[in-house]
């Protein structure tokens, strides 16, 4: 593991290089749709360079081009991965979307490890993208690997079971296959898979990145040689990053660290106290002893990360049950906010997924997902622990 990280000091200043010589000390929105051209040669040049994929260029042109409210943010961002380039997406499925479409053509078959994202499945197991998936475990994925396959595709850790993944083994099975890492639960305060091998790292920035549950977006994090494939295909599809919502992705960068450390803490308390009460049949957290079999986290991660996973006994009914009795604690899909969130995979975020794949994937009709927030752990408990003995209770009035 590298000693790189992403420290206090890049959170509060990555991406605002610029800002004495334009004398700002907040990051400008800039929401021009198109910039007047001055010598019309040079705009010429600026447009080529741009669709060449070039980060900028002398003029923005056009805002499907460039925006430089949204290129501060991507810089941000290439800090807090190590990378050398950043690409930003209007979500984490157009992100997802780009790094597919940017495979060569001939190189459209994808070797993919589930569970992944409900949608990121779909997307794959669809071929809507003309791409062809063979799905493998961790430990299979030289087996799978064909002439045409493009990319390796993990999510690490996984949705939603929190399931691990040996990002460098990964790496060493593909061999000169680029692998893709899914890594919006870890975000790069803890876990920066280019530093172990990988090609690109992806995230869902309407999570964790942005933190306070008010904007989506999606990003890649990969060399300068892949950021330009990603954003010819940017500016060809339109997948854009709006400048308002990357400035609030830049405004939430400097308090990335704060807010993973304090959800991770409390996370861990939460699953301690799950773990012991008598209506949880199982918790999925890496955090706990005993679930991080191949030791990844301190090699891998910094951390165990603030979601975690619960099954309850009786199934569907109790945890849909328990969703109804929760006070505090939101019941809705996503992620990594400031607020904690809880909902139930089988019925929402996992639901688009066939049977037996969610099967496959560990995700039972008893799981529901929580993402820790910022919130003081205690109420957190009290709420969580009021709904967990009413299922307790009701059950052993049944028995
Ligand atoms: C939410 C999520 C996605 C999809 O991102 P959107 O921003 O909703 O498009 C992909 N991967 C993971 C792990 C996610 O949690």
């Amino acid at each position: 593991m590298s000693t790189y990280r992403f420290s206090h000091t890049d959170a509060v200043h990555a991406g605002r290089d610029d800002f004495r010589s334009i004398g700002a000390h907040a990051p400008p929105i800039d929401l021009s749709s198109t910039y007047p051209v001055g010598d019309p040669d040079t705009a010429t040049a600026s447009l080529d360079a741009l669709c060449e994929g070039q980060a900028q260029a002398a003029e923005p042109v056009y805002a499907r081009l460039h925006n430089p409210t949204v290129a501060r943010w991507e810089q941000a961002l290439a800090r807090a991965e190590n990378a050398e380039a950043a690409v930003a997406f209007g979500s984490g499925m157009a992100a997802l979307t780009a790094a597919l479409l940017s495979l060569p053509t001939d190189r459209r078959h994808v070797v993919a490890v589930r569970p992944v994202y409900g949608t990121s499945d779909h997307l794959l197991a669809s071929g809507l993208l003309g791409q062809q998936v063979s799905w493998t475990t961790p430990d299979r994925i030289a087996d799978q690997l064909r002439a045409d396959t493009g990319l390796v595709i993990i999510e690490t850790p996984a949705n939603p079971t929190l399931a691990l993944i040996d990002i460098e083994a990964v790496v060493r099975q593909a061999g000169e296959i680029p692998v893709l890492v899914d890594s919006t639960f870890a975000t790069p305060v803890l876990q920066r898979p280019l530093e172990l091998g990988a090609a690109m790292v992806m995230h869902s920035a309407t999570k964790f990145l942005g933190g306070h549950g008010d904007v989506m977006a999606g990003v890649i994090a990969c060399n300068e040689a892949r950021a330009r494939g990603l954003r010819q295909v940017r500016i060809a599809t339109g997948a854009l990053l709006h400048p308002w919502a990357a400035f609030l992705l830049h405004r939430s960068m400097p308090t990335l660290r704060l807010r993973v450390e304090r959800a991770q803490a409390t996370a861990l308390k939460l699953a301690e106290r799950l773990a012991r009460h008598p209506a949880v049949a199982q918790v999925h957290y890496p955090g706990l002893s005993g679930q991080d079999p191949m030791g990844l986290i301190g090699r891998q991660m910094d951390g165990p990360g603030s979601v975690l996973a619960f099954e309850v006994h009786g199934g569907h009914e109790s945890a849909t049950g328990l969703l109804g009795t929760l006070k505090l604690i939101t019941p809705a899909v996503s992620l990594g906010s400031v607020d904690s969130l809880i909902q139930h995979p089988a019925g929402l975020t996992h639901r688009v997924m066939d049977e037996d794949a969610r099967r496959q994937g560990g995700i039972s009709p008893g799981l529901l997902r929580l993402s820790t927030g910022l919130e003081e752990p205690e109420d957190l408990w009290a709420d969580l622990e009021a709904a967990l003995d009413r299922i307790a209770s009701r059950r052993e009035r049944a028995a």
